[in-house]
C-alpha cells in the first residue's frame, strides 16, 4: 500500500486575468525602480530620456566571474574583449582593467584599441577586412594576426617580405559542429583540408610565426557540444602541428557566442531555462582541449573573446511612455520615446522591459513601438503590461551587447549613455548628440550657401 500523502493546508492565492500564471511566466509585473540602487527617475531628470545606463559592477562581476569559471577548469585563460559588442571607451576600460585584451575586427577598431593604451601584442586582428596599411600597423605592432583567407595570407608574405618585418600570426578555422547554418563564410575550412594547407604555407615562410589558432563558431549558440567539437578539432590540429613540425602553438582561441539571457523571438521559455551555462560551456571547451594530452607547461593558452554574455545584462534603456493607443482591432499600443534606430536588437529579442513605477494591477497585452514614422518601428510585438500613463518609465533590460555599436542616428539625435560607477557615483560615457555633431560633418556647396 502506498504511503498518505502528507496533509497540508489549502491556500488561496488570487489569480490575475490576462497572463500567465504556474506554469508560465510570473504573474506580477514587478516594476524596476532603481538601477544598482540609483532611482531610475534621478537618472532620467539628470541625464534626459532615453538614456542608456551601464552598470559598472555588473560588467567586473561578470568577467570575474567568466575568469573563475573556465580557470578552474583549465589553466591557462585569457579573455580578449570583442570591441564590436561594446566598444564604447569606458566600457573596453573596464574589461581591460580587468585583464582582457582588445578582440577587432577593423582597422577603426583597432586603432580605438592602440586610443586606449592597449599594447600590440594584447591586441588580436580578425575579420575579413584588414587593408595593407592596418596589416602593416599591426605587424609592426606585434599584434596577434588572425588570417581569415588566402589573400589576406599572401599579401602578409609579401609586406613581410619587402618591409623585412616578422609576424605573428594565426588563422581562423571554420567547421562543421553541428549547428546549422554553418558559418563557413570566415577563415579556412577544416574538413576539406584547407585550412591544413594555410598551416603549411606559414610553416614554410621565415617570416611568419603561427602562434594559433582560431574559430568563432557562430553567436548565440545554444549547444555546448558545438564547442567540444570545436575545441578538440583545433587540439587536434594542435597536435598534428607539433607532431609535424615540432612547433608548439601558443594559443587555441575559441572565438565567442555564448549567449546572454536575452529571450529570442520564437523561443518560449524564457532564455535562463533554455540556454546552456558558462560552466557547460567550459565543460565542453576544457573536455575538447583536453584531447591534446599535453604536459601542463606545453598546454597552449585559451583564449575566450566572449562578448554578448560578459556585458548584455549589464546594459539597461530608460524610456518615456509618449502615448497610448488602441489599435483598430482592439489591441493596446504604447509609444515611447527609444526605437529601433537605438535598440536594434529588439529585431531579434523579446527584451525585459519593466514599468519603473508602481502600477495598478490590471494587465493588459500590448503592442510597444517606437517614435520612429516606421512601420518596421516595434520594440515589442506583444508584452503584458499594466497600464501606464504618459510620461511614466520603462526600463528595457538586457542591451548592453550590441545596441550602442548597431545603433543609427537615423530621424533623431542618440542619447546620453552614463555607467553607474562601483561607488554608484554616475558619469555620462558618451554624450547626448546634438545637431552641431551631426552638421559638422556635412559640407554645404557653396552655390547653395546663400539659402542659409
Ligand atoms: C562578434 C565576435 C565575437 C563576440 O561574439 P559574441 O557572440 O558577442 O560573444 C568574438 N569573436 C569574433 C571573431 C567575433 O566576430
Amino acid at each position: 500500500m502506498s504511503e498518505l500523502k502528507r496533509y497540508e493546508r489549502p491556500i488561496i492565492t488570487k489569480q490575475y486575468s490576462g497572463f500567465m500564471n504556474k506554469f508560465g511566466s510570473s504573474p506580477i509585473t514587478t516594476p524596476k525602480t532603481e538601477i544598482d540602487g540609483i532611482p531610475v527617475n534621478q537618472i532620467t531628470e539628470k541625464f534626459g530620456s532615453p538614456v542608456f545606463v551601464m552598470s559598472e559592477r555588473k560588467i567586473r562581476e561578470n568577467q570575474r566571474n567568466a575568469y573563475r569559471i573556465f580557470k578552474t577548469r583549465y589553466p591557462k585563460v585569457q579573455f580578449a574583449w570583442s570591441y564590436k559588442t561594446n566598444y564604447l571607451e569606458a566600457v573596453c576600460s573596464v574589461f581591460h582593467s580587468e585583464n582582457s585584451w582588445a578582440e577587432v575586427v577593423s582597422e577603426f577598431e583597432y586603432d580605438k584599441a592602440r586610443k586606449l593604451g592597449m599594447k600590440g601584442e594584447h591586441i588580436i586582428f580578425n575579420g575579413p577586412d584588414k587593408s595593407r596599411d592596418a596589416l602593416i600597423k599591426a605587424i609592426k605592432n606585434k599584434s596577434k594576426i588572425h588570417i581569415d583567407h588566402f589573400d589576406e595570407l599572401y599579401m602578409i608574405i609579401e609586406i613581410t617580405d619587402q618591409l623585412q618585418l616578422k609576424a605573428d600570426v594565426a588563422i581562423r578555422v571554420n567547421m562543421d559542429v553541428g549547428v546549422y547554418p554553418k558559418w563557413d563564410r570566415f577563415g579556412f575550412n577544416y574538413e576539406n583540408g584547407e585550412a591544413w594547407q594555410a598551416i603549411k604555407r606559414i610553416m614554410a615562410n621565415k617570416n611568419l610565426k603561427l602562434i594559433g589558432l582560431h574559430t568563432h563558431i557562430g553567436t548565440y549558440m545554444m549547444s555546448a557540444d558545438a564547442y567540444r567539437i570545436a575545441a578538440t578539432n583545433l587540439a587536434l590540429m594542435t597536435k598534428s602541428i607539433r607532431d609535424e613540425y615540432k612547433h608548439l602553438l601558443e594559443y587555441i582561441d575559441m572565438g565567442g557566442g555564448f549567449p546572454s539571457h536575452n529571450t529570442l523571438i520564437g523561443q518560449y521559455l524564457p532564455a535562463e531555462q533554455v540556454v546552456p551555462t558558462l560552466e557547460q560551456f567550459a565543460d565542453a571547451i576544457s573536455t575538447g582541449l583536453f584531447a591534446l594530452s599535453l604536459p601542463a607547461e606545453e598546454l597552449p593558452m585559451l583564449i575566450l573573446e566572449t562578448g554578448r554574455a560578459l556585458v548584455d545584462n549589464a546594459g539597461y534603456l530608460i524610456t518615456t511612455v509618449l502615448a497610448n493607443k488602441r489599435l483598430s482591432a482592439g489591441k493596446r499600443a504604447l509609444i515611447i520615446d527609444a526605437g529601433v534606430n537605438i535598440l536594434f536588437t529588439s529585431f531579434w529579442y523579446k527584451h525585459k522591459v519593466s514599468p519603473a513605477q508602481e502600477s495598478g494591477l490590471y494587465q493588459e497585452d500590448a503592442a510597444i513601438y517606437g517614435p520612429l514614422c516606421m512601420n518596421i518601428d516595434v520594440v515589442r510585438e506583444s508584452i503584458t503590461l499594466p497600464s501606464l500613463k504618459l510620461g511614466e518609465k520603462l526600463v528595457i533590460e538586457y542591451v548592453g551587447a550590441y545596441d550602442m555599436t548597431q545603433w543609427m542616428q537615423f530621424i533623431t539625435l542618440r542619447p546620453n549613455v552614463v555607467m553607474i560607477m562601483e561607488d554608484k557615483s554616475i558619469e555620462i560615457i558618451r554624450k547626448a548628440e546634438t545637431m552641431e555633431y551631426i552638421a559638422e560633418r556635412e559640407v554645404l556647396p557653396a552655390k547653395f550657401a546663400k539659402n542659409k
